[in-house]
């Protein structure tokens, strides 16, 4: 049985102010769900969300981290420092990194590697353009892009968390149905079981798109959807928590 995880990526929003009161709104609110939470936070808020969080049931992670141990690398943060501020999570490879950063799929396995030697969980990202998906190319794209961290990290693969989030549907307001997100899961679960069988089952596969409290329930019913990825509803505690409610049995 894998535990559902939803897990807020705040981006690059928020400050000490309207943080403590979303922390604290979280924090009241995570114990009425089985649901595992996660907050990934902007790095400069890593302490703030540590000493608000700490003793909760909620789990705090980073948004991204370097593929480096230490050294000239202006602008890093390391995953030794992550475990400084006790982060459990770490976000890597999102599209918006990919985009925007130039991050290559070895990039992302790399970052990877280093996440799991930091006793991190990797929130591993992979997900197709609106272009690709109207070339047929989605499956492609997605086994594309994981390829590289199963073969990086491969006797680890359990340890791992992924998040398949269309390019398309982030930020957007526009989710993929629940049917072609599944399909997208299972072709993951596929992928994970021919690198190891015995991981293809206890690895969590999250969806990431515009989930909101009213997509959520259909999403999360999926069998190969074990959780979300939380863009612009995890910055409302109450959203937050009403996906987090949607992932409940009745
Ligand atoms: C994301 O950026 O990971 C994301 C899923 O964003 P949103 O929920 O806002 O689409």
């Amino acid at each position: 049985m894998r535990r559902t995880l939803i897990a807020g990526n705040w981006k690059m929003n928020g400050d000490l102010v309207t943080n403590l009161a979303l922390l604290q709104a979280v924090r009241a609110g995570a114990q009425a769900h089985s649901a595992e939470l996660v907050v990934c936070v902007p790095a400069p808020y890593l302490a703030q969300t540590q000493a608000a969080l700490e003793g909760s049931s909620v789990a705090w992670g980073a948004q991204d981290m370097s593929a480096h141990e230490a050294g000239a690398y202006t602008g890093e943060v390391a995953g030794r420092m992550l475990k400084d501020f006790a982060c459990r999570y770490v976000i890597l490879g999102h599209s918006e990194r990919r985009s925007m950063h130039g991050e290559s799929s070895a990039d992302v396995a790399k970052k990877t590697k280093q996440a799991l030697a930091h006793g991190l969980t990797p929130i591993v990202c992979v997900g197709e353009t609106l272009a690709e998906r109207e070339a047929g190319s989605t499956a492609h794209i997605v086994q594309e892009q994981l390829q590289p961290v199963l073969s990086e990290v491969h006797d680890q693969l359990k340890q791992i968390v992924i998040a398949y989030e269309p390019v398309w549907a982030i930020g957007t307001g526009k989710t993929a149905t629940p049917e072609m997100a599944q399909e997208v899961h299972a072709l993951i679960r596929q992928q994970l079981a021919a690198a190891d069988s015995a991981a293809a089952n206890v690895v969590r596969i999250l969806y990431g798109g515009s989930m909101k409290p009213d997509n959520a329930v259909d999403l999360l019913a999926m069998p190969d959807i074990d959780g979300g990825l939380i863009g612009g509803a995890a910055l409302k505690a109450a959203d937050f928590l009403a996906i987090a409610q949607a992932s409940q049995p009745e």
